[in-house]
């Protein structure tokens, strides 16, 4: 029975989807807060199957001022969700951004091929923890992870509620005080189902 256990969780291990995210952090955070997002996006995605690769990016990167727009195209999806890149560039911008509203904290270009496919915004970031009276560490990662969200699942549409909602109600802020603010069983089979390639044998 014990071994049995023991090559379940060996399994586990083995069969986890790896995400690599490479940071561009123009805001600068703390080594004590960047530890504390690790640390959070590692547990929310291991919850999901998939475990991260965090790699702090060279800021004279060609990618790192990189961020292109690639349109939805109606009967080309997969298509355009297997070209996509599949790892994952983010930055996160200081300062305040002309014409995005502050309830926004991030984007994401989930059909992108190549440069940055997430963007958070800091001072937004900074206004929703003060807010909601929540750590800066903690909106940021799950920001981070709701945008990653996008990219995997390749699409900008939402759930009603929790992690992938439109806007972070009450509710959501409590369950991310509770660290039981997760992807659902269907988004994280849909992202470990995106990461492994499994759906895209045709286009490579
Ligand atoms: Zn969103």
């Amino acid at each position: 029975m014990k071994t049995l256990v023991i090559a379940a969780l060996i399994m586990g291990t083995v069969n986890a989807e790896k995400l690599r995210i490479t940071v561009y952090d123009k805001a600068r955070a703390s080594h004590q807060v960047s530890e504390a997002i690790v640390f959070n996006l590692r547990r929310i995605f291991r919850n999901s199957g998939i475990e991260i690769e965090w790699v702090a990016g060279v800021p004279d990167a060609p990618e790192a001022t990189l961020m292109i727009y690639e349109p939805f195209r109606t009967g080309h999806e997969l298509e355009l969700a297997c070209h996509a890149r599949r790892d994952i560039a983010l930055d996160i911008v200081p300062g305040a951004v002309p014409g995005v509203k502050k309830q926004v904290l991030g984007m994401a270009q989930p059909l992108t091929r190549t440069g940055l496919n997430v963007r958070l915004f800091d001072e937004h970031i900074r206004e929703a923890a003060a807010r909601e009276n929540r750590t800066y560490a903690s909106v940021l990662s799950h920001a981070i992870a709701h945008e990653i969200g996008h990219v995997l699942l390749r699409s900008n549409t939402h759930a009603g509620r929790g992690l992938m909602s439109d806007v972070w109600t009450g509710r959501e802020y409590d369950w991310m005080a509770k660290e039981a603010l997760y992807f659902t069983d269907g988004e994280s089979r849909k992202m470990r189902v995106m990461l492994s390639g499994a759906a895209c044998s045709s286009f490579e």
